[in-house]
Formats: structure tokens, C-alpha cells, sequence
């Protein structure tokens, strides 16, 4: 999962992106509000996460041009602004929740989660696939009831396909979805952690379209 942080606090931005990326995910931080918007329209991202006092350009009106492009990736707004006429605006703009600085990591963590889980149309927190429940929340993955300990690469991977089962993941989307802007990828990475989750999933569970990526099958379909 990649997240979008947009903060100019330095503190702030530098705590809440250690702790995200300690859950796992993938984070790209900018601090400013045409920052914002070049990496949204240049890059994949599944949450925003947007301060609305910023230099250049002030949170709500990103939010505003975000909408106006029809794009609907979740985006909880972080803001010292904890005047109720502020969260109506950020509401209003087109926000799906908003926290209120000084947050609890915890509580931030939790509304990424359900807000995540809305976006990819699972009310239920738990996802099954073949046999393999996943929990985004508490990030359990169990095969036939029994618990599988998997790598922080495999989980983003397993992850990113059972949230589409049926869907093709290329190989760069996955990666996509494991690193953040100038991490390190490694050769053949991808392969790696698929071979990895195999072999703790099922060999059939990840299935591999040649040339074009792999996709975990839907539930009910033949394969
Ligand atoms: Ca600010």
C-alpha cells in the first residue's frame, strides 16, 4: 500500500512517516501543496493523507482539484485546525475523515485501515481468498484456519492481489506497492517474494499470466 503524505511540519511529517512505514506500508513525503498535486497526477498512490495549512497551495484547495478530477482516492485530512467550520470545509471538499493534531499514532493507523478497506469495496475487514483469510488491520494471514508467517515484501505482495482477486498485478505495480521513491529495488525482487508466498500459500494460490503479471483468482472461478 502507498500512501501520499503531504505535511510541511518537519516533526510531524518525519513521525508519521517513521510509523508508517514501521506497519508496512510504502511512503512518499511532500511538503507542499504543489508537491501534492505533481505526485498525484504522476503516481499511484491508495491514501492521501493531507495537512491543510500549506505553503503554495492550502490543503483544501488540493482537495478541491483532486475532486474536480474525478479522482476518488481516500484522503483523511491532519490538521490543527479544530474549528468545527474547518472539518465541515475539509468534509465538504471531499475528505472521507479527518484527524485532529496532536493525534494518536494508533488512531491514525486504525482510520488508514477502514479507510483503505472502503476504498477497495471490503466492509468486511477480513478478506478470503482459496483458503487464505487476510486481516489488513491486524495484518494475520492464515491458511485453512492455521496462522502463516509471512515476510513484510510477501504480505504487500499477497496483499496487494487479494484486495483484487481476478486482476492482473503487473510486475511493476507490485513493486510499486513494496517500495517507496528511491528505495533500493532489487533484481528479480518480485519474484522472490511471490516464490516466498507460495510456497507458505499454495503453489496455485498466486497465479502467473507470462508477460504480463500475476493475479490471485476469485473466489468461485475456474482456473
Ligand atoms: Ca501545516
Amino acid at each position: 500500500m502507498r500512501i501520499l503524505l503531504v505535511e510541511d511540519d518537519a516533526m510531524i511529517g518525519d513521525a508519521v512517516r517513521t510509523s508508517l512505514r514501521q506497519d508496512g506500508y510504502a511512503v512518499e513525503w511532500v511538503r507542499d501543496g504543489r508537491a501534492a498535486e505533481a505526485a498525484l497526477s504522476a503516481e499511484h498512490f491508495d491514501l492521501v493523507l493531507l495537512d491543510l495549512g500549506l505553503p503554495d497551495k492550502d490543503g483544501i484547495a488540493v482537495l478541491q482539484s483532486l475532486r474536480q478530477r474525478k479522482q476518488t482516492i481516500p484522503v483523511i485530512v491532519i490538521t490543527a485546525r479544530d474549528g468545527v467550520g474547518e472539518r465541515i470545509k475539509g468534509l465538504d471538499a471531499g475528505a472521507d475523515d479527518y484527524v485532529v493534531k496532536p493525534f494518536d499514532m494508533d488512531e491514525l493507523g486504525a482510520r488508514i485501515r477502514s479507510a483503505l478497506r472502503r476504498s477497495s469495496g471490503h466492509a468486511e475487514p477480513e478478506i478470503e481468498v482459496m483458503g487464505v483469510r487476510l486481516n489488513p488491520a491486524t495484518r494475520e494471514v492464515t491458511r485453512d484456519g492455521r496462522p502463516v508467517m509471512l515476510s513484510a515484501r510477501e504480505y504487500a505482495v499477497v496483499e496487494a492481489l487479494m484486495l483484487r482477486p481476478g486482476a492482473i498485478l503487473s510486475r511493476a505495480q507490485l513493486e510499486e506497492r513494496m517500495y517507496a521513491w528511491g528505495e533500493e529495488v532489487e533484481s528479480n525482487t518480485v519474484e522472490v517474494h511471490i516464490h516466498g508466498a507460495r510456497r507458505k500459500l499454495g503453489s496455485d494460490f498466486i497465479q502467473n499470466v507470462r508477460g504480463v503479471g500475476y493475479f490471485v483468482p476469485k473466489p468461485g472461478a475456474k482456473t
